[in-house]
């Protein structure tokens, strides 16, 4: 099995390594703040085990010359996506910098067999491409809500057949290393954290849109996951007593608003009333639509569309009112949003966010669109692994 930092000073030295990139020995000292002795022979551990190495000198701050220092070559880990109609999965440096990647259409319906099977060859690929004998570790993100502990979607699992499979477990055992599971919108946030704009906010929140909706929540630098590990699990959020019905079985829920399946709802009626003659040809043409569909509907200037998306960018809005108030982040950021989508639906959250929260919460609070997009994702994956793995036993 792959080796771990042995004490907490080794594990913040990798993660500094990890988050900052390569520094000089000087350099940790300062930000570990440990004496010259008790780096250089945590430095010591570090590289006789295999998890740092140097990387030629630094530049010379007078004195002594120092060398820099950085996460060994050999630390590699997988970051799996799978979704609703894709799988990703990618290998990264210690630094979490995407090495390889392969994308590839999937369906969650075949079941959870089939798929993490698949992913797992993915991986598996990839690691004889770059010759890799091992990985450091996997981290695994799913639609819908995770049992986090026992590595499991949990109820109500974004598609029947996935609820409580041992994802983890299964990963784990086929890779040979350290895995860990959770929710696609808590994977994005660590993505965010490590790569984009929530890199420089201790407190944020992760708005994922799409077919499963969910909130990661950043919370003084660290994701809060809950007593169950189901915070942010926005998806089924009441907000209209008289709404469209949800895949839920509940009406007014916030993802039949705007979620991918509430808009192409929306779509579909338009269709089938003919107030949209060219949803309706669509739908005759291809025999369903889609949420690409959506998006063409609305930049066409489709008007019972652009007013559909406008009305779950209000909702969704509405949600977010609420959660700013409550949790007072520093900034809102929201991704997974169709494409072409985005701009609408963000201009209509923070003409409601701006307009119905206290200036004291949002007055310097920017609310942004993801520029990671779903690289957050993969990046996330391996953020979330590499935070156990360079953590002490
Ligand atoms: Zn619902």
């Amino acid at each position: 099995m792959p080796v771990r930092p042995e004490n907490r000073h080794q594990a913040r030295l990798l993660r500094l390594l990890r988050d900052d990139g390569s520094r000089s020995r000087v350099e940790l000292g300062d930000a570990v703040g440990l004496s010259r002795s008790r780096l250089a022979a945590e430095v010591e551990r570090l590289v006789e085990l295999g998890l740092v190495e140097t990387a030629g000198p630094a530049a010379s701050r007078g004195g002594r010359r120092s060398s820099l220092l950085r996460v060994a070559s050999t630390v590699r880990f997988a970051g799996i996506v799978i979704g609703t109609e894709q799988i990703c999965v990618s290998v990264t440096d210690g630094e979490l910098g995407v090495l390889a990647e392969i994308r590839e259409p999937s369906d969650l319906r075949l079941g959870p067999e089939p798929v993490v099977g698949r992913a797992v060859e993915l991986v598996g690929k990839l690691r004889a491409e770059l010759g890799l004998a091992q990985l450091a570790g996997a981290g695994v993100g799913l639609p819908g809500p995770v049992a986090v502990g026992g590595g499991a979607p949990a109820a109500p699992a974004a598609v029947p057949g996935w609820q409580g499979f041992p994802v983890r477990d299964t990963v784990g055992a086929e890779l040979g290393c350290p895995t860990l599971v959770d929710n696609d919108a808590n994977v994005r946030a660590l993505g965010e954290q490590h790569a984009g704009i929530g890199r420089t906010f201790d407190d944020f929140l992760y708005v994922k849109l799409g077919t499963a909706i969910g909130c990661g929540l950043v919370l003084g630098g660290d994701l809060h996951r809950g007593a169950t590990s189901s915070a942010g699990d926005i998806a089924h959020l009441r907000l209209g007593d008289d709404g469209p019905t949800c895949g839920c079985g509940e009406v007014g829920c916030l993802e039949a608003y705007c979620g991918d399946s509430g808009l192409v709802r929306v779509a579909l009626a338009a269709a089938r009333s003919g107030r949209s003659p060219a949803l309706a040809e669509r739908l005759a043409a291809a025999g369903a639509l889609t949420v690409a569909d959506v998006a063409a509907a609305a930049a066409a200037g489709d008007p019972v569309i652009q007013a559909a998306v406008r009305d779950g960018g209000r909702r969704l809005g509405q949600a977010l009112v609420g959660l700013v108030s409550f949790v007072n982040p520093g900034i809102v950021i929201i991704g997974g949003a169709p494409d072409g989508l985005g701009h609408t639906l963000l201009a209509e959250v923070r003409a409601v966010v701006y307009r119905r929260s206290a200036p004291q919460a949002t007055g310097t609070m920017p609310i942004v669109l993801s520029d990671l997009g779903d690289r957050a994702a993969v990046v996330g994956a391996a953020r979330l692994i590499s935070d156990r793995v360079f953590a002490p036993d």
